[in-house]
């Protein structure tokens, strides 16, 4: 298993675990001591740690060794309007584990959940974090509205923008002609709301110089089908390197 902790981390600090922690390890997975955990708290890289029981209900992690230097956070920027609060808890979990470094809620004309619950969606992105084996921990700022969203990337970040309304053409050989393979530039992925985008958010987004708007096929996705599809889409184009 791998845990977030938010503690520095060198050979021979001792991590006492919270209950929660504590009875992850040892009833849900039913870790004994001495078996390996490792550990990361987004600064330091990974460390293997041993666990040790002090009580029925209570571990603490001894760190003993680094098993991999600090990676930096992907430069990957996700930006989405926000959606009701379990379709969130999945968008975020997908966003981390699809390569997403920063998740970016943006307030649009038609979004649903306007108030975003920011520190489940951090504790999400966390959570991922643990689960797909990254080292940093995603950045998840304030929500935004659009035109703040938009004018705070800059100039050279890709904006691939998910529109339904675009011409069903080649997204690969698009991708490739927006953002070369093999030096890709900084990208960003923007999805809507379920009730899509306004003309006048439309014409905002399009009007930004090296925004790429694409078509994911002749249906209409959900606004986390996008996501997962659109970042597939990315990852698969445009390498793992981020
Ligand atoms: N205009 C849609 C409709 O008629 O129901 C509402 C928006 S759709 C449910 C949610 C978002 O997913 C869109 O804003 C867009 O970003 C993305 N999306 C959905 N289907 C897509 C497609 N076929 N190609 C590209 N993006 C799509």
């Amino acid at each position: 298993p791998r845990l977030f902790v938010a503690a520095d981390l060198a050979a021979g600090v001792n991590l006492p675990l919270d209950r929660a922690q504590a009875n992850y390890l040892l009833n849900v997975l039913r870790k004994g001591p001495d078996d390996p955990v490792l550990v990361f708290n987004g600064r330091d890289g990974e460390w293997r740690a041993r666990l040790v029981q002090t009580g029925r209900k209570s571990a603490d992690l001894q760190v003993a060794e680094r098993m991999r230097v600090q990676t930096p956070r992907p430069d990957l920027h996700y930006l989405f309007a926000p959606l009701k609060s379990a379709r969130l808890d999945y968008l975020a979990q997908k966003a981390v584990e699809m390569g997403a470094g920063t998740i970016r809620p943006v307030i649009t004309r038609f979004t649903q959940g306007e108030r975003v619950n920011m520190e489940r969606l951090r504790a999400n992105a966390v959570e991922a974090a643990e689960q797909c084996g990254i080292l940093a921990i995603p950045d998840c700022p304030e929500p935004e509205r659009l035109p703040r969203a938009l004018g705070s990337l800059t100039a050279e970040r890709v904006l691939v923008f998910c529109d339904e309304d675009a011409p069903v053409r080649d997204p690969v050989r698009a991708l490739r002609e927006a953002a070369d393979p093999s030096a890709p530039p900084p990208l960003a992925v923007l999805v809507g709301p379920e009730g899509g985008f306004s003309e006048e958010e439309r014409a905002l987004i399009r009007a930004r110089p090296n925004t790429l708007a694409i078509s994911l096929g002749p249906r209409i996705l959900r606004a986390d089908t996008a996501a997962v599809a659109v970042l597939a889409l990315v990852q698969a184009v445009l390498g793992d390197g981020r």
